[in-house]
This record gives C-alpha cells, sequence and structure tokens, in this order.
C-alpha cells in the first residue's frame, strides 16, 4: 500500500497531541505514513485526510479564515476528503451551532456536517470529566475525556450517532456522529493511550482514498 498522508490542523489546539496519537495508531497498523501538521492551503493537496483538534472553536474558525484555509477546507471535504473534528473539531464540522449560555455564535465554522451542536454544554473547565463510553459501532468501551466538551443534540440527512450520554437537562446527547467520510467526537482520543477511534478514522481514510 502507498504511503497514507494524515494532516492536522495546525493553527490552536492540542495539535502535538493529535500527531502522537496518529503515528502511533499508523505504527500499530503497519502502515506506511506522514504526518502533516497542516497551517497552509497549499498543504490540502497533499493529504488523504486531516483530523481537526481540540482547542478554542472560535480561534480556530477565525484563523483558519484568516490563513485562507476554511474555504479551501471546506470545499475539499465536500469533495470527499476524509475529516476527524474532536471537540472544538466537532464544532468546526457542525452546520448548526450554539453556545449554552450566549446562543447563536456566528463565528466561523466548516458547516458540512449535518449535526446541530451545543457548545459547553457540560459547563465550564471545573465540570470536565472522564468517562467509560461504550460505542457500538467500534465494538469497544473507551475511557472519552470531556473538556469544556460540547454535544450534539441532532443529527439529520445522512448522519447517525454513534455514542451518546446521558444530561441532566438536556436528556440523551449525542457524543460522536459519522456521516460518510466525516466523522465528529465530542471527547478527546488523543489524550488517551488507547488508539481504537484514530484507527477507525484511519481505516475510513483507506476506505475513501486508498483503495
Ligand atoms: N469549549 C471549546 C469550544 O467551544 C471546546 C473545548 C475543547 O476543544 N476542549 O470551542
Amino acid at each position: 500500500m502507498r504511503e497514507i498522508k494524515v494532516g492536522v490542523l495546525a493553527l490552536q489546539g492540542d495539535v502535538e497531541e493529535h500527531v502522537w496519537a496518529l503515528r502511533r495508531a499508523l505504527q500499530e497498523m503497519n502502515l506506511p505514513h506522514r504526518v502533516i501538521e497542516v497551517k497552509f492551503p497549499k498543504q490540502l493537496d497533499e493529504i488523504d485526510g486531516i483530523v481537526i483538534p481540540g482547542g478554542e472553536s472560535t480561534t480556530i474558525g477565525i484563523l483558519a479564515r484568516r490563513t485562507g484555509i476554511l474555504d479551501k477546507l471546506r470545499e475539499k471535504i465536500l469533495n470527499g476528503l476524509p475529516v476527524f473534528g474532536t471537540c472544538a473539531g466537532l464544532i468546526m464540522l457542525a452546520k448548526e451551532v450554539r453556545d449554552a449560555t450566549v446562543g447563536e455564535t456566528r463565528q466561523p465554522v466548516l458547516a458540512v456536517m449535518d449535526i446541530s451542536v451545543i457548545r459547553n454544554v457540560f459547563g465550564r473547565q471545573k465540570d470536565s470529566f472522564e468517562i467509560d463510553l461504550e460505542i457500538p459501532e467500534l465494538g469497544k468501551t473507551v475511557r472519552a475525556v470531556f473538556i469544556r466538551a460540547p454535544a450534539i443534540i441532532r443529527c439529520w440527512g445522512t448522519a447517525r450517532p454513534l455514542a451518546k450520554i446521558s444530561h441532566e437537562k438536556y436528556g440523551e446527547l449525542i457524543v460522536m456522529a459519522r456521516q460518510e467520510h466525516m466523522l465528529a467526537c465530542a471527547f478527546h482520543p488523543e489524550l488517551t493511550k488507547d488508539t481504537t477511534v484514530h484507527k477507525y478514522f484511519i481505516n475510513m481514510i483507506i476506505e475513501y482514498r486508498i483503495k
């Protein structure tokens, strides 16, 4: 198999953690690979898939717009580039974004996935938590770290929920979803040693781009 080139959007957030998680996952899968930190629009032409990390979605969105990455990345994704957004990255993918306290945010996003997201739905930094999350699609329970996390309240079109948790105010909330070549999760798989979720995304890249 040819070398797989996976990008990590490297404007803000936990870029390094995703680079390491991807490298570990690709090594464990014995795949020839390159992991590329994407800072400029032209780098989007070199990659087979991209991870959008956690961080601050408003900052990532503003920087992506300023560098010209936002529009080009949107076009690439709409043309089938596999993408995986975690936490702030999930917010970047959503077509509908609201904040739990301020409501409408009007922040620049990619708006490619048929999901409706609420930012900071679990509260502030002190309300961060970890749980064992069952993900039936992966046939596994993974340790999921939530840090000022968003969640999905609605999926439509071909978007489908992959994992849910319960919330005292909102009832059931979706914390992981997939729509064809697009994957999103509200937690941080890059912060644990378990590479299951990254491997699932790498298999999506193989399915859509390499085969
Ligand atoms: N609260 C952040 C946002 O709204 C996301 C937090 C994270 O990525 N850990 O962008």
